[in-house]
């Protein structure tokens, strides 16, 4: 476990050296500043600037890959789709208990999505939602390798019992 986290951090300082390098400071300073899980946070800023991959990043590098959803078969397969705009994810974010309801969802892209709810939410809920869109990733990978579909509860309290434990452990140190 521990091996594998080291392996984790050299892999995202390297990504973090090339988004350097291409001026995406901005970006991870204000993903750093949520009082999250360290691999939630690398997921945020992955899906923010546009680097999980997703089946239109692979078809992009020209592997042969379905670009339509698995899920709800529509032929988006974007980090915005996948977390937000697919049934699968809306399923979760209706038992979210925050601003987002009213969020008006234009944003096509996942970082303009994450700028919309740092305005709405107060910094308590963007961490939910943050840890939220992970938990649906996960659930996602899931399905998708282990064809195991998780009910939209368990991921919604799976989110919360993580956020909760970390800002628990956070709060003792
Ligand atoms: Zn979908």
């Amino acid at each position: 476990m521990r091996g594998r986290n080291v392996k984790d951090i050299m892999l995202f300082h390297n990504e973090l050296l090339n988004s350097a390098a291409r001026g995406d400071g901005p970006i991870w300073n204000e993903v750093w500043a949520l009082n999250v899980p360290l691999k939630v946070r690398m997921f945020l800023w992955r899906a923010c600037s546009n680097c999980l991959p997703t089946r239109d990043k692979l078809h992009q590098r020209r592997v042969r890959v379905e670009t339509q959803c698995e899920l709800c078969l529509q032929q988006a397969k974007t980090a915005h789709h996948i977390l937000w705009e697919c049934p699968f994810a809306q399923n979760v974010w209706a038992l979210f208990r925050g601003r987002t309801q009213k969020c008006s969802n234009r944003a096509s892209d996942f970082f303009l999505l994450f700028q919309q709810m740092q305005r709405k939410l107060s910094q308590q809920e963007l961490e939910k939602w943050a840890v939220t869109a992970w938990a649906i990733w996960n659930a996602r990978n899931k399905f998708y390798f282990q064809h195991f579909q998780t009910h939209p509860n368990v991921i919604s309290e799976m989110a919360s019992g993580l956020l909760e434990e970390y800002q628990r452990l956070m709060d003792t140190q």
